[in-house]
């Protein structure tokens, strides 16, 4: 069998832990299976170093800042051979540009176009064990970039769909995937398993246990995933195409922290306004989210809009600049919001979610900012400061500690 495991950065946090990950992958090995091992950056290193560049310059080259960060893939990949180099195996270590693993040009958030696997069959055909820097690739400039936060996952993913890998195996420090970040909800329940649609809406919502472009690419070439403990041997959660298990209301409550709300504020109440607002954006290259316009009053009208942090700037920058343009009376934003969503295919079907959502946010007094429906979920604005507290009412509320236990 040939084997993808991903360890994440907790996972390799220190010596201890390396060992730990080195035994884990020569059990699997001594098998007889071919294993490609993908890491993340070990324990903080990632954020250290994102401070360390913004402490020297505080609007770091985008080229520069992606040519640093992925250094502590590196180490990774180089310490955790020499570990298994010392318990007696086979093993080598790569980085993106010596696999061929290439992106587009975009630093900081590039997407895999190809992997080359030829090293990589080399490499198991000697019998090493090989292990790949997640989270980089290079681009048509030979440049290193990376591939957004998180990004380790898609790397894995991504290997195992080119080397049709039997199964890829993502390692973290929970036991799976949860109906809510454990951390906030301590009662949460581990799913045995979950649909690729509902995985990659419950990881775009942030459920940040998976990159969310790596569930795309599992969707897309069917590739056998399953999320698991790395310090224990639980079976943890598979994510597939379709799910046997009993169909449940919701599958899970996630909360976004990443988010700015923008108001622009008294623009006039006619044809056209939202095409200039958003084409503006579109322009600027800033990805909008919930939108909300108010009924017109008086020949005037509100639109609000979220986007990610890291765009508010440049969104103000850009919508001052044509403020006269929309005639617009005033631009207003609030940074201190968080998006709270439940997820579930179950929904479609039943009309009566929303209201316990919104039933658990009226008993527990949190007011609700905006609201975005799909089929498969509903996504409400809250103050940030009381993010966490909407996820365990809405989490209690559902009952998804308990649904879909046996008796
Ligand atoms: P790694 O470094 O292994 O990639 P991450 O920190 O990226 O780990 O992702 C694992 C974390 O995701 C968990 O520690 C947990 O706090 C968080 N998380 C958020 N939502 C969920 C969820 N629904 N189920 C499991 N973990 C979740
Ligand atoms: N080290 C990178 C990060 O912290 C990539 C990853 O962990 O997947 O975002
Ligand atoms: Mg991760």
């Amino acid at each position: 069998m040939l084997i993808v495991q991903k360890f994440g950065g907790s996972s390799v946090a220190d010596n201890e832990r390396i060992f730990k990950v080195a035994r884990r992958i020569t059990e699997r090995y001594k098998e007889g299976n071919d294993i490609i091992v993908v890491l993340s950056a070990q324990g903080k290193t990632t954020d250290e170093l994102i401070k360390k560049a913004y402490s020297i310059n505080p609007k770091p080259s985008k080229r520069e800042l992606d040519m640093l960060l992925a250094t502590g893939e590196q180490q990774s990949v180089a310490l955790m051979a020499m570990a298994i180099r010392s318990l007696g195996f086979p093993v080598i270590s790569l980085n993106a540009a010596q696999v061929g693993i290439r992106t587009t040009s975009a630093y900081g958030n590039a997407r895999i176009r190809t992997i080359n696997t030829e090293r990589i069959e080399q490499e198991l055909v000697r019998k090493n064990i090989v292990l790949i820097t997640g989270f980089q690739g290079i681009n048509k400039y030979d440049d290193i970039t990376t591939l957004g936060r998180g990004g380790s996952d898609t790397s894995a993913v991504m290997l195992a769909a080119v080397t049709h890998a039997d199964s890829c195996e993502i390692y973290t420090d929970v036991d799976g995937v949860y109906t809510a970040d454990p951390r906030i909800v301590p009662n949460a329940r581990k799913l045995d398993e979950i649909s690729y649609d509902e995985m990659l809406e419950f990881a775009a919502l942030g459920a940040k246990v998976l990159h969310s472009r790596s569930v795309e690419v599992a969707k897309k070439y069917n590739v056998n995933l399953v999320v698991r403990n790395s310090l224990n041997e639980n079976p943890g959660t598979v994510v597939k195409e379709e799910c046997q298990v009993e169909r449940m209301l919701i599958s899970g409550v996630a909360v976004d922290k990443d988010i700015s709300r923008i108001a622009v504020i008294g623009i006039p109440d006619e044809p056209g306004m939202a095409f200039k607002l958003f084409s503006l954006m579109s322009k600027a290259k800033v990805s909008v989210d919930i939108i909300l316009q108010s009924v017109g009053r008086d020949g005037t009208k509100d639109i609000s809009f979220t986007v990610s942090k890291g765009d508010l700037v440049d969104t103000l920058k850009v919508l001052e600049e044509h403020k006269g343009m929309l005639s617009a009376k005033e631009i207003t934003h609030d940074d201190e919001v968080a998006k709270v969503s439940v997820v579930g295919a179950g929904m479609a079907t039943n009309s009566g979610v929303a209201s316990l959502m919104f039933e658990a946010l009226y008993d527990a007094g949190i007011n609700i900012n905006m609201i975005s429906t799909s089929e498969i979920k509903i996504s409400v604005l809250v103050d940030s400061a009381r993010a966490d507290e909407a996820v365990a009412a809405i989490h209690d509320k559902f009952k998804l500690a308990t649904m879909g236990l046996k008796a």
